[in-house]
């Protein structure tokens, strides 16, 4: 009996609708190979929705979500709607509700691709930066005092949990130890007197459990300058929330273009759904164009294939993405190529 996987499919706005049925085109070609298949229920969730109904998505979004193997989404954000409906309408409910508290971003710079930094030679860049997603600087508490008076100030708390860092560091040292070994933790525990501290003391401490990798500890600020320097040089990186978030951003900039950069947000437990969805947004400029990047998209279905349970169909695709690049002119224009969505995919289907 063929294995089957419910798979909930969130397009969102603009170049989300149209990279999400680019993915769906190469998860059915591996799903024939590699003796699986894969049920989709389509969601309308979007800003879009937000404007005509009020709500990203219905009050039992997340219910009908919960019985789903995984979820793929494009990516949600219109001109007007700001950011933070978005965020907190859709994508924070759906991580927190289930648990998906790694966010997991790879970068690579392949060859065909133009790095706008020096050091990232093609080939040499293979690392992944594993941000801790539920907690830490990204929190609901603080507030505003004395408003409109020479005395106002806001306070904004970070809440770092034993269990929150603990967690996310295994995750980053078992996943360090599958790769090559090596794990470098971001800190700032010279400025940041209270939780960084206690960060590099939960990182050390879950090091010991893990005497297989090897391990060290940079400051932020020297981090993001070697993200730039030297981005061959690392492996996993273990971030807060919000380094994490500054981070990956920049590694997905030094990989040469936004449109590749794909993101899992993990439920490592797997007792509630993960959700997989390229780094990028919904790029109002060039939506409806047909000229998407879809290797994002395409990218972060390798990402769930792998954590469904087939690592091999997953590597079928990031090799497919490796030789378009590497072995053919066909582009999107991000790539400085004039090749549509559609012929991209066609061509990258073919080398499968
Ligand atoms: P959102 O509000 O949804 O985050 P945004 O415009 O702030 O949207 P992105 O959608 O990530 O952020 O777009 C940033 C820039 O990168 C835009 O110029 C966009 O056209 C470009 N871009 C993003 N994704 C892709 C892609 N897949 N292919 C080509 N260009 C892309
Ligand atoms: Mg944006």
């Amino acid at each position: 009996m063929t294995t089957n996987h419910r798979i909930a499919l969130i397009p969102g706005d603009g170049i989300g609708a149209e990279v999400v049925p680019t993915a769906q085109q190469v998860l059915d070609v591996l799903g024939r190979r590699h003796g699986f298949s894969l049920s989709y229920t389509s969601y309308d969730w979007s800003c879009e929705r937000y404007l005509q109904e009020g709500a990203m998505m219905p009050a039992d979004g997340i219910d009908q979500l919960r019985d789903k193997d995984a979820i793929l989404l494009g990516a949600v954000g219109y001109p007007g709607v700001p950011d933070h409906v978005s965020l907190w309408g859709l994508l924070i409910p759906i991580r927190r509700s289930f648990r998906q508290y790694v966010n997991l971003r790879p970068i690579r710079v392949f060859e065909g691709i133009d790095s706008p930094v020096r050091g990232a030679r093609p080939g040499a860049v293979d690392m992944v930066v594993v941000r801790e997603n539920a907690e830490g600087e990204y929190s609901e508490i603080g507030g505003r005092l004395n408003q409109g008076t020479s005395e106002e100030l806001a306070v904004q708390e970070s809440v770092f949990t034993r269990a929150g860092v603990t967690r996310i560091a295994d995750y980053a040292f078992s996943l360090a130890a599958r790769r090559r070994g090596k794990l470098t933790s971001a800190t700032k525990s010279n400025g940041i007197i209270h939780t960084m501290p206690f960060w590099d003391e939960l990182i050390a401490e879950r090091a010991a459990e893990h005497p297989g990798v090897t391990w060290d500890q940079e400051h932020i600020d020297a981090l993001a300058a070697k993200f730039v320097l030297a981005p061959a040089r690392f492996d996993v990186v273990v971030a807060s929330n919000l380094f994490g978030d500054i981070l990956s951003d920049l590694a997905a900039a030094v990989a040469g273009s936004i449109g590749i950069a794909p993101a899992a947000n993990l439920n490592p437990e797997r007792d509630f759904p993960s959700m997989f969805e390229p780094v990028h947004g919904s790029a109002p400029d060039i939506a409806g164009q047909g000229i998407a990047n879809p290797l994002g998209a395409i990218w972060s279905a390798a990402m769930m294939l792998d954590h469904l349970g087939h690592p091999a169909a997953a590597r079928d695709i990031t090799d497919a993405i490796a030789s378009v690049l590497a072995k053919t002119d066909t582009r999107t224009p991000d790539l400085g190529g004039t090749a549509t969505t559609a012929e991209f995919t066609d061509k990258l289907i073919e080398l499968l």
